[in-house]
């Protein structure tokens, strides 16, 4: 259903328009995709002002694509829509907490139901399952399966009168002390209103604390009228998406979402019992827009951002005007976390202006690795007054670090040579200053 977004995301970032053509032309095929989604058409408005309007005032951190970071602008917002950083609350609000059910046949109401028994089973509650789907053959069995496997307790009877059970199970469960008790219901009856009759009497009995709508991932576009015709007999409280795991899509419960006023509470991963998640609005979004590119993209961004913390170490030093083992050492374990040799060549301070490119063309990885054991051999004094390194010194550290003293000493050249580089650059601030500027 939200391939488009997905799409219109490939396209965007492939795109050789210029920046607000291509932001112009992204905005409409997401206003088009949603509102084709039934997503109501003033949120998609509001949703999209507000992305155009980010994208015109903030700009990029520096290294960061113009574009990286729209689409990160829109993966914000569109979280947003969904509840942003918040986590749902998924707390019993009071014991005993009843539960109810609800969704067409095939959902996975009855799965959900085992998953959420051991959720909160494993959570420290007393749980109790009421099987009352009178309509499909075997599926009290089905419940009474997951509740054995779950460990809890389970109450269902072989009547068919759905309503009768539930008041009659809640009753008993709430006699044994039950503190979350979760009714299955039917998903599907003769016709459609019986369905729904059903779900309401059982409401009407059992006054549940919640009803929770279930809904496949799968389901599209039939999403929107489907919640819309359980909401108005069962106002729905929460909702679960289930089988997330089997595909990318999911964009249908963005219309359940909006059309019910609920907000979704769990995710189904998978058929087994322990596959059940706390929605996190940020990571489904992030599937809907296409998990892959999205990654590679904030992988990137944060790349940026650790280099700016690189560049702010390296700034720290250079007015310092002086340099540590430590410093040093804490320069080497930030640019390995980027991964990228490159970067520290370019960004030690100073490096090219000083004719210190050559030396640090030879230093590799591997090399990298040694400096660190080494360095980890050292005791914190030895770190900040490396001076104070002597021959048997290094023996000892070349012994600790499984390197040879000759390791330890090229270590040292390289940093006596670094440290003399910042020495003079401190000296020659001014002037790079003024170079930086016209760079
Ligand atoms: P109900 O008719 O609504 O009670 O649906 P069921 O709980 O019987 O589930 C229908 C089918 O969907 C079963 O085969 C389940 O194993 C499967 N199912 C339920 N939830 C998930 C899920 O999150 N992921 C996957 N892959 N399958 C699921
Ligand atoms: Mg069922």
């Amino acid at each position: 259903m939200l391939d488009g977004v997905r799409e219109a995301v490939r396209k965007f970032l492939k795109s050789s328009a210029d920046y607000e053509t291509a932001v112009n032309a992204f905005i409409k095929e997401l206003q088009k995709t949603l509102i084709k989604s039934d997503v109501n058409v003033r949120l998609v408005l509001q949703l999209t002002k507000k992305i155009k309007e980010r994208a015109l005032k903030e700009k990029p951190p520096p290294g960061a694509s113009k574009r990286d970071w729209f689409i990160k602008i829109v993966y914000e917002e569109l979280s947003n829509l969904f509840g942003g950083d918040v986590e749902p609350e998924v707390k019993p609000k009071k014991v005993p907490w009843v539960v109810m059910l609800v969704g067409v046949q095939g959902s996975g109401k009855t799965t959900t139901a085992g998953k959420l028994a051991r959720f909160y089973k494993v959570r420290g509650y007393k749980v109790a399952l009421i099987a009352a789907d009178t309509y499909r053959p075997g599926a009290r069995d089905q419940l009474r399966q997951l509740a054995e496997r779950a460990g809890v307790l389970f109450y269902t009877e072989d009547v068919d009168d759905a309503v009768q059970i539930a008041k009659r199970g809640v009753e008993w469960a709430k006699g044994k002390g039950a503190e979350v008790i979760i009714v299955d219901t039917a998903g599907r009856h003769k016709n459609e209103i019986d369905l729904l009759n059903e779900m309401e009497n059982i409401a009407k009995e059992i006054s549940p604390d919640e009803v929770m709508l279930v809904i496949d991932a799968g389901i599209g576009q039939q999403a929107k009228a489907l919640a819309e015709s359980f909401h108005k007999r069962t106002p729905i409280g929460s909702i679960v998406v289930t089988k997330l795991d089997g595909t990318a899509k999911g964009g249908g419960a963005l219309s359940a979402v909006a059309v019910t006023g609920a907000t979704i509470k769990f995710i189904g991963t998978g058929e087994k019992l322990d596959e059940l998640e706390v929605f996190k609005p940020k990571k489904f979004v992030a599937r809907i827009l296409g998990l892959g590119d999205l990654e590679g993209l904030l992988e990137r961004l944060k790349e940026v951002e650790e280099s700016g913390k690189l560049e702010e170490i390296s700034q720290k030093i250079i007015e310092k005007g002086d340099l540590t083992l430590e410093d040093l050492y804490y320069q080497i374990v930030s640019m390995k976390k980027m991964g990228s040799l490159k970067k520290l060549l370019q960004m030690l301070p100073g490096v090219g202006l000083m004719g210190g490119n050559d030396l640090l063309k030879q230093v590799d990885d591997k090399v990298l690795d040694k400096w660190l054991a080494i360095m980890n051999s050292m005791t914190i004094e030895e770190l900040r007054k490396p001076n104070i390194i002597n021959r048997s010194r290094m023996r000892r550290i070349a012994i600790g670090s499984g390197t040879s003293v000759k390791d330890v000493e090229e270590l040292l050249k390289h940093y006596n040579m670094s440290k003399k580089m910042i020495k003079q650059l401190k000296r020659k601030k001014g002037m790079l200053a003024k170079l930086m500027k016209q760079m």
